[in-house]
């Protein structure tokens, strides 16, 4: 049985995760959505509501929001330090790639990076890659 871990709740935390929520394509609806909460939950921890918040759910919101965990629940490290791995630009032939976790969009064409496959999740293995190498779906479409 997975154990129950509580985080209390702070304005600083409280700040946090606002300040990331805004910086996502997330509102409080979609993201509860996303992690599978009620929208009734997030709003009361956003509004300051509870005193302590289960760990995981602060997992998921940082998971989702794109952040690190460390800094969404302790404020420690870098916002989007382990925001994950590699990012590359969806359009074929393009070869950009990032890894900083910086950089949302390509400098080259403007195309929103992405950081995984779109069907398996999985993360991608090299800036030029058109095809998941888990599942084979295909990256990278054509645009003009
Ligand atoms: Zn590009
Ligand atoms: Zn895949």
């Amino acid at each position: 049985m997975a154990e129950l871990h509580w985080i209390k709740t702070s304005a600083e935390l409280i700040g946090r995760f606002t300040s990331a929520l805004d910086d996502s394509e997330h509102n409080l609806n979609s993201l509860a959505m996303a992690i599978g909460v009620t929208r009734g939950a997030l709003h009361k921890f956003r509004n300051g509501d509870v005193k302590n918040v289960q760990a995981w759910i602060m997992e998921e919101c940082a998971r989702e929001l794109g952040v690190s965990k460390g800094w969404l629940i302790w404020g420690t490290g870098e916002k989007d330090g382990d925001s994950g791995g590699l990012a590359i630009c969806p359009r074929l032939g393009c070869e950009f790639g990032d890894e900083t976790g910086h950089t949302k969009f390509c400098p080259e064409h403007g195309d929103g990076l992405i950081r995984e496959c779109p069907e398996c999740g999985k993360s991608l293995l090299a800036p030029g890659q058109n095809f998941c190498g888990f599942c084979g779906s295909p990256l990278k479409t054509e645009k003009d």
